[in-house]
Parts: structure tokens; C-alpha cells; sequence
């Protein structure tokens, strides 16, 4: 055990060889316009090592079958590949058994899961549901279709000048009436990096369930929902370098096993009739029909490339990037950056006064860099920013101080064809 201990501190320790880790990833040696594609945009989605390309390749050459009621080898190697996915995932997030994963179309589907089956089975009118000012569209409007439903209140815990929700503010939110706390652990639109475990205590020690939307951390942190203290986290495959169409709930076993199911189908039941049927035993029960196979047995190579490569080692980099990024971006003339939270990861969002987000965008694309121009799905935080969009730079573990360079040459030209 030692040994090991000393491996992973030795490992965690090596210098960071990201011209090794981007030649894992195909798509980023591409020229685009001409140019070296410099690949900026991995808030939205992320791209895929040849590790996932390989599962995915590998499941639909050779094991290409349907899961859990296949009795020959092609459906049994299908099972054993999607279940062992689910055990990566398990490992990724320090859950404590394999029934706690639950596997979705994404973190959409996951949210919308726990509001449709815990929210509608325990929220009653008068009750609350606390989010914060900087959620993704994701995490407001399943809560909005519950408290429609539910005659339950949305309140909303307000966001600071930097970009933050300061402790006492989240408090004052608090109440004895507070069924449900769920927040972003990293804003997309922002960067901010959320106390989420010191959230959590709160909103426990008020009565409430908690639901981390992990979207935007578990790319860029180590995630252990032990530590968190949540009861549910989401999180998207393809945000994880992982395939779209797939991604994670998980959740404590206790609230699953009580939860009602979500969708009734094929795998959801253990039996069938017209006058009584009964559900299947979690995480099943909330699997109906066939699932993203491929997806999953993606996702799982991908949590697999990750956890080999060391999620402490890639944050402590992309930790690096986000210093650099915010001095060198912070230093061009017109550009103002919108969030400025003491902890934050490598997401600069942009404004340019009198040019609109698009337009920059645009002129970075002809140089080969790609950005996101918009609300990012965050158009409250925007309201509260007094803006209608951002162009918005977001990096991870592959990208380099070089192509921050690059994107700062490309707010350059922005500014020679604008002439801001
Ligand atoms: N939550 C956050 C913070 C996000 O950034 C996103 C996607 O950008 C989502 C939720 C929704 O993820 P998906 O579209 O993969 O379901």
C-alpha cells in the first residue's frame, strides 16, 4: 500500500508533458483556416482521445450486441464492457458502489431525473428550492417545471461583482422550507469555482437534499462525492472528453432505492403485468429501454484515459493556464473580463465594448481559433452582468500557453478590424 502511495506521489509530482497528451487527441492536429487549430472551446464540449475512439471502434466492430438479456457472446462482452464503464464511474467519482451510478443522456437528463422522481414525490406547495444566480439553464428550468407543478418556490441565491455567491448571501437564501439545494460547481459562463462542500454542509444542516451540477468540474477537478457531502452529482460524457449522449447521475443509494422510477420501459421492470408491475432493483430502475452502449463503454475510456493521467496533475496545469490567461488577456486594451472570483478555473469570458461577441468570434475562427459566442445557456448570470452575451475562451488540460498567445493575437486583429 505504501508503495502505491509513493507511485501516485511521485506521479502526481512529474512536469506536465502536454505535447504528449495532445497527441492523444487527434481533432487538435488539424488545421483550420489555414492555421493550427487552437481549440478554446471546452466548456461546450470537449475533444476525444483516441483511447474513446478505440472503445467506440472496438464495441461496434466486435462487440456490438444488446445488454443484460443476451446470452450469447457478443450481448455478454456488451455487458461486461457497459458495466465495467459504470465501475470507472463509480472510481472517477469516489462512489461507494456501483448501483449509485446511474447512466443519462447527460447532465440535463440527470437533473431533470432527480426533479421529475425525488423532486415531484417529496416537494409539496410552500416548499423551497434553492439554486444560485450563475446556473446553467440546465439547473433552473427542471426546478421551474417542478415548482409549476408542485406549487414548491425557486429562490435564487445572488451573485457579487466578481462573480461569486458569498456565504451569507447563500445562508440568507436558506430556510427551514428549503427541500432542495442544487448549484454548479464551477460556472460555465464565469469560471467561478463554488465552495460546494461548504454549501452542502448549510443546506444540510437546514433540511435540504443537495444536487451538485458537476457539468464544468469533473473535466478540470478531482471529484469525490464522499468529500462533497452531495447526495446527487451530474455530469456530461462528452464535457469529459468522453462521447455525447451519455453521462452520469449519481446519487446515495438510500434516495435512489426510495426515489420513483422515471421512464417505464424495457431493464426499469422486474416484472410485467397488466394488473401490477414491479421495478427493477437501482441503478436499473432508472435505465429504461436500451441504453447508449456506446456511449457508455466511451465514457468509461475516457474516465479510464483520465484517472491514468491524473485529474490532481491536469487541474495543478490547467491552475497554470488560468493565471496566465487571465494576466495576459487582462492586459489588452478594450477587452474587459466578466467574473473575476478568487477561485477560478481557465474560462475567460470576453467583452469588447461596441463589438458584438459574434463578430469576434468570427474573426477568431479565420484564424483557426475556436471560441463560443453567446448567452452560454446562462442568461440570467448575463442579466445580472448587464450584458446579453460573451465571447467566451474556455481550456483545458491539452491546451497550451502558446495558445493563449494566439488568442490574445487574435483580440489584436479584432481590434484592427473593429477598431476599438
Ligand atoms: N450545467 C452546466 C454548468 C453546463 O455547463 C452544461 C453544459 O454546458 C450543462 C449543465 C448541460 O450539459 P449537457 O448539455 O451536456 O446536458
Amino acid at each position: 500500500m505504501a508503495e502505491v502511495v509513493s507511485i501516485a506521489a511521485a506521479a502526481a509530482s512529474l512536469p506536465w508533458d502536454v505535447d504528449a497528451v495532445r497527441a492523444d487527441f487527434p481533432a487538435l492536429a488539424q488545421l483550420v483556416n489555414g492555421h493550427p487549430l487552437v481549440y478554446l472551446d471546452n466548456a461546450a464540449t470537449a475533444q476525444k482521445p483516441r483511447a474513446v475512439l478505440a472503445a467506440l471502434e472496438n464495441y461496434y466492430q466486435r462487440d456490438c450486441g444488446n445488454i443484460h438479456r443476451s446470452v450469447h457472446q457478443l450481448g455478454e462482452r456488451a455487458t461486461e464492457a457497459y458495466e465495467r464503464a459504470r465501475r470507472n464511474a463509480q472510481a472517477f467519482l469516489g462512489a461507494a458502489e456501483p448501483r449509485e451510478i446511474v447512466f443519462t443522456r447527460g447532465t440535463t437528463e440527470a437533473i431533470n431525473l432527480v426533479a421529475a422522481t425525488y423532486g415531484a414525490a417529496n416537494l409539496h406547495a410552500g416548499d423551497e428550492i434553492l439554486l444560485t444566480g450563475m446556473e446553467h439553464h440546465s439547473n433552473i428550468v427542471p426546478w421551474q417545471l417542478l415548482a409549476e407543478r408542485t406549487g414548491a418556490r425557486v429562490k435564487v441565491a445572488g451573485v457579487n461583482d466578481r462573480g461569486e455567491v458569498e456565504m451569507a448571501e447563500f445562508e440568507r437564501q436558506l430556510s427551514p422550507r428549503t427541500k432542495i439545494a442544487a448549484f454548479g460547481h464551477i460556472s460555465n459562463a464565469l469560471g467561478t469555482v463554488n465552495p460546494v462542500a461548504e454549501w452542502t454542509a448549510r443546506a444540510h444542516a437546514a433540511g435540504a437534499v443537495v444536487l451538485v451540477d458537476g457539468a464544468q468540474s469533473a473535466p478540470h477537478l478531482p471529484i469525490q462525492v464522499g468529500a462533497l457531502g452531495c447526495d446527487f452529482f451530474a455530469f456530461s460524457g462528452h464535457k469529459v472528453f468522453g462521447p455525447t449522449g451519455i453521462g452520469v447521475l449519481w446519487g446515495r443509494a438510500a434516495l435512489l432505492e426510495a426515489m420513483p422510477p422515471y421512464q417505464g420501459g424495457g431493464d426499469m421492470i422486474a416484472s410485467v403485468s397488466f394488473e401490477r408491475t414491479t421495478y427493477n432493483r437501482i441503478p436499473y430502475k432508472f435505465e429504461a429501454g436500451t441504453p447508449h452502449i456506446a456511449g457508455a463503454i466511451g465514457l468509461g475510456a475516457a474516465l479510464e484515459y483520465l484517472q491514468s493521467l491524473g485529474m490532481a496533475r491536469a487541474a495543478a496545469y490547467e491552475q497554470e493556464l488560468a493565471r496566465y490567461g487571465a494576466e495576459r488577456l487582462a492586459a489588452l486594451p478594450g477587452v474587459r473580463l466578466i467574473g473575476q472570483a478568487r477561485e477560478r478555473t481557465a474560462v475567460f469570458s470576453l467583452v469588447i465594448e461596441g463589438v458584438h461577441p459574434h463578430d469576434v468570434a468570427t474573426v477568431l475562427d479565420t484564424e483557426g481559433i475556436a471560441v463560443r459566442a453567446g448567452h452560454h445557456c446562462a442568461q440570467p448570470i448575463m442579466d445580472r452582468f448587464g450584458v446579453p452575451a460573451t465571447t467566451r475562451a474556455s481550456l483545458a488540460f491539452y491546451n497550451t500557453r502558446t495558445e493563449i498567445d494566439r488568442l490574445a493575437e487574435g483580440l489584436e486583429k479584432v481590434r484592427r478590424v473593429f477598431q476599438f
